[in-house]
């Protein structure tokens, strides 16, 4: 079943997840139910839709995962209109030049409302990769997909991607939904089984990386 488009509600959080643009990427908003406080997690692709979603919320921040063009590129307008803070880790604020408000860091929490999301840093894709833990769902940016790590670079990139994949996200319940930057989500139960067979068939290989698929 496709999940690109959702909308759903936890006990805390109005949760929506816009799939947005030709690269299928995903973008999210959060909203505290009982304060209708809200936030944005990633800016692409079309602020018109972005902002229509927020509809009937106070906008208080804006988050980033990371700031790889096609996660920004609406990021500007959106900034514009709601005037809000940006909240970036310190380590993608430099390599992109991008002026933030905020930083994130690992193991802290942002709250808007009521709610309170963990910042997780997890380091391969960009450098400062942080994705947004509540329990039983992460938003992880482009760390982990459902068939395979995000794209890397180079090798030592893809290594310390993996290290961040077994030591960040397999680490979490293992009933947590994972929700990428780009298209379907997957889970952290599943993402152990194929990680752990990725592994058992001698992967990663010598000098890999780029776009690596579990399979
Ligand atoms: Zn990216």
């Amino acid at each position: 079943m496709s999940n690109l488009n959702q909308n759903f509600d936890t006990e805390t959080i109005n949760f929506q997840k816009l799939n947005l643009g030709p690269y299928s990427n995903n973008v999210y908003i959060l909203t505290c139910k009982k304060s209708k406080k809200s936030i944005i997690i990633d800016t692409s692709h079309s602020s018109k839709d972005i902002l229509s979603a927020c509809k009937g919320t106070e906008v208080q921040f804006i988050l980033q995962t990371h700031c790889h063009g096609d996660h920004i590129d609406a990021l500007d307008e959106v900034r514009e209109i709601t005037g809000v803070p940006l909240g970036l880790h310190k380590k993608d604020k430099e390599e992109f030049g991008i002026t933030s408000d905020f930083e994130l860091k690992d193991g802290e929490f942002v709250s808007f409302g009521d709610v309170s999301i963990k910042c997780v840093h997890t380091p391969g894709h960009s450098k400062g990769m942080t994705m947004f833990y509540f329990p039983g769902h992460c938003i992880c940016g482009d760390t982990i997909f459902p068939g395979g790590p995000g794209k890397t670079w180079s090798h030592e990139q893809l290594l310390q991607l993996l290290k961040s994949i077994k030591e960040k996200v397999l680490t979490l319940p293992k009933e947590t939904i994972l929700y990428p930057g780009h298209g379907e989500n997957t889970t952290v139960a599943k993402s152990k089984i194929l990680v752990s067979k990725y592994e058992l068939n001698g992967n990663p290989q010598k000098e890999d990386f780029g776009d690596i698929t579990w399979e």
